[in-house]
């Protein structure tokens, strides 16, 4: 998605939700102006290629909550391509196995609940801690800001770069 210096300049402005109810996708547009809406997440990206991003999320429900989103814009799994949900939830599964082994949280759930008019396609995995109850509450958990852990977001990066895709 392209935008022009006048659309940047007015789209910084907004919320990230005023943005999806206009129709504008705040992901594309975080992306496209450098990071005005989610600010510099270069200490959230663990993995990136072509196709996918892996990400620490910026206001997570646990330690550990990542998220995985697609490079192009769809607006859910059901627009994407069959070879690319494949891809995410294969990495998927891997980054659950490695944020129990980085974390030590016992369990990871996995959501997707992409709504509003211009929501951008992603996946969110959300730790489970072993004092904390079992069930659906844990995708409501209050949330906190993202805490950078050098120690923890490099083992994270290293294991799923190491992370070998067969298609
Ligand atoms: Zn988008």
């Amino acid at each position: 998605m392209k935008f022009s210096k006048k659309q940047i300049e007015e789209y910084s402005r907004m919320s990230a939700a005023d943005l999806n109810d206009a129709g504008i996708c705040p992901t594309c547009f975080n992306r496209a102006s450098g990071g005005l809406i989610f600010g510099d997440d270069t200490n959230k990206i663990v993995y990136s290629d072509a196709d996918i991003e892996c990400a620490f999320v910026g206001n997570p429900r646990a330690d550990g909550h990542m998220m995985i989103a697609t490079q192009k814009h769809y607006h859910d799994m059901s627009e994407a391509p069959d070879a690319l949900n494949k891809k995410i939830v294969c990495y998927a599964k891997r980054l659950m196995k490695i944020i129990v082994e980085v974390f030590g949280c016992e369990k990871v759930y996995l959501c997707t609940m992409c709504d509003g008019p211009a929501n951008h396609y992603h996946i969110q995995l959300i730790p489970r801690y072993s004092y904390e109850k079992r069930g659906s509450k844990n995708f409501v958990k209050e949330r906190h800001d993202y805490v950078f852990d050098s120690e923890k977001f490099n083992l994270v990066s290293q294991k799923i770069s190491n992370f070998k895709y067969h298609k």
